[in-house]
């Protein structure tokens, strides 16, 4: 007997990924098919497991991939095969998207149906362009208006003209293509053309644009900018809060657009940090690591370490000195409290990565394996039943553990990252970078600046203009080897001490 299958309606906010609810997140990575739609940040996607199917209704107004009835039945068809499915819509799921009707269909077909509210654009993508939807003083009421209906219909030029005066704050969606019609209406209806008015197009995500006019010019405005859809239309008094209320005035990353270079998982943290400042991370991955921290396997090792337990430690490969050197930073453990611990290193890339840290390997064997680093360490162990600490990928070759591990030594792991193929990156995610969209790139290791150089290849000098920051000394200089002067090298090079050191340099050059 095949499972109940259930539908649910999440709504994913206007458009920064980490607006979706926290609940909507849960369902979205548990989903089993996903139907998402044109103005759902594309980014939740990479929250849906690998396995789920993925289907793009593609709402956009000109190439309808998905008609509405093939929509309802898309989730109809996958509820009664017994699927977790998950109808992505951008905002809310009620506003204007349609979603009563999914809700309604799914109804009549007996098939369980959860909506899970988001954030609508209408007042969310407001905030973001610095425009309060009331202020006390201002505007105590609003309305949330569609711009989709024809406006020379009789009908419709009633309701426009009526709402002119209705409310404080006017809010129009879907408008934008008639937005001549709409401000005449108004007028007609008696607003004041003088009106403060705005267009948010792709509000609350890295391509935002802001355009403001009086209501009775927003329409030539509109042309001039070019403005696209999605935007949001807004009239009131309002809108003139925005030379304070701009988020770039009130925080030194908002709006800033943050290249992450780090591995996708190692760079979650910084992701979400530079997220809650308002700023929009764009991801692209140069490492091909995931981390693996076990926290009870760390904190177990960190007092081990500290307690001297260890004669040993060994290191298979320079990404797993790095890995290790990095959790070393965040519990705050100088390099001096290892001791006099003795270190193997596999081969030259290992060795040098540890030079780089300034320790100085003590056996690095001949051949650059695992079992010939296990075999040399044990030469230096004759007769004694020694610890060695192994810091290693959880995907790592298990020669050296097995070969010390057999020969009597008391060995520990700690597992630190999974070692991934290469991520390719997109060629939407390079046009970011090469039409200059950037404003700040970030470097947490040698290697992500030197493999994005590799990736960019010609394309390089499109970084010319963009503020290069460097998690500490040793990526500095290599960044400044390859032709990248930094502008910021944080003070302490961890991920915390590169987004402090981001946040003041932005304050302090800011002109509030
Ligand atoms: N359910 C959605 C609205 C769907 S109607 C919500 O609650 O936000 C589609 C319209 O919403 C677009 O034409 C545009 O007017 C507006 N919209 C949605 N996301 C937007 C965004 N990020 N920026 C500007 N307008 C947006």
């Amino acid at each position: 007997m095949t499972d109940l299958g259930h539908v649910w309606l999440v709504g994913s906010g206007p458009g920064d990924p980490g607006w979706i609810t926290d609940i909507g997140g849960k369902i979205l990575r548990d989903a089993d098919v996903v139907v998402f739609d044109r103005l759902a940040p594309k980014e939740l996607l990479t929250f849906v497991p690998d396995s789920a199917i993925v289907i793009d209704a593609g709402k956009s107004p000109n190439q309808q991939k998905l008609s509405q009835d093939e929509i309802h039945e898309t989730l109809i068809s996958y509820g009664r095969l017994g699927k977790k499915v998950v109808r992505l819509k951008g905002g809310d799921p009620y506003v204007f998207g349609r979603g009563g009707e999914e809700a309604k269909i799914l109804a009549e077909a007996g098939i369980p149906c959860t909506v899970v509210p988001g954030i609508t654009s209408a007042i969310a993508g407001l905030s973001a362009a610095g425009i309060p939807v009331t202020y006390r003083g201002v505007a105590v009421s609003f309305s949330v208006v569609t711009g989709h209906e024809d406006p020379t219909k009789p009908s419709e030029q009633a309701n426009w003209r009526k709402l002119a005066t209705a409310t404080d704050t006017l809010v129009v969606l879907m408008g934008v293509d008639r937005i001549d019609l709409i401000a005449e209406q108004l007028i007609a209806g008696g607003r004041d053309p003088q009106s403060p008015s705005a267009l948010v197009q792709q509000a609350a995500t890295s391509d935002q644009r802001v355009v403001t006019a009086p209501l009775s010019e927003i329409a030539q405005a509109a042309a001039d900018h070019a403005i696209r859809s999605p935007a949001l239309f807004v009239i009131g008094d309002v809108v003139n809060l925005r030379s304070e209320l701009n988020p770039s005035r009130l925080a030194p990353l908002a709006g800033k657009r943050v290249l992450v270079t780090r591995s996708r998982q190692q760079a979650s943290i910084f992701v979400e940090s530079l997220r809650a400042e308002g700023a929009f991370p764009i991801v692209l991955p140069t490492i091909e690591t995931e981390r693996r921290v076990d926290d009870q396997q760390l904190s177990a090792t960190v007092e081990n370490l500290l307690a001297g337990k260890y004669e040993w430690i060994a290191f298979s490969s320079a990404v797993a000195v790095r890995a290790f050197f990095e959790l070393l930073i965040e519990q705050n453990i100088d390099v001096r409290q290892l001791g006099d611990i003795q270190i193997g290193a596999v081969g030259k890339a290992t060795s040098e990565e540890l030079r780089s840290y300034m320790l100085f390997p003590d056996i690095v064997p001949e051949n650059s394996t695992g079992e010939d680093l296990a075999h040399a360490i044990l030469t230096r162990c004759v007769g004694s039943e020694k610890s060695i600490l192994l810091p290693r990928a959880e995907n790592a070759d298990p020669a050296l553990f097995n070969v010390l591990n057999e020969k009597g030594m008391h060995v520990d792991e700690l597992t630190l990252y999974l070692s991934v193929p290469p991520a390719i990156p997109s060629d939407e995610m390079l046009k970011v970078i090469r039409s200059g969209g950037l404003d700040i790139a970030t470097f947490t290791s040698s290697s992500t600046v030197k493999n994005l150089v590799r990736i960019l290849g010609d394309d390089r000098k499109c970084l010319d203009d963009v503020l290069i920051a460097c998690i500490g000394p040793t990526t500095a200089s290599t960044a400044r080897d390859l032709g990248l002067e930094p502008d910021i090298v944080a003070k302490e090079h961890s991920i915390n001490g590169l987004l402090q050191a981001l946040r003041i340099y932005h304050w302090s050059n800011s002109t509030v």
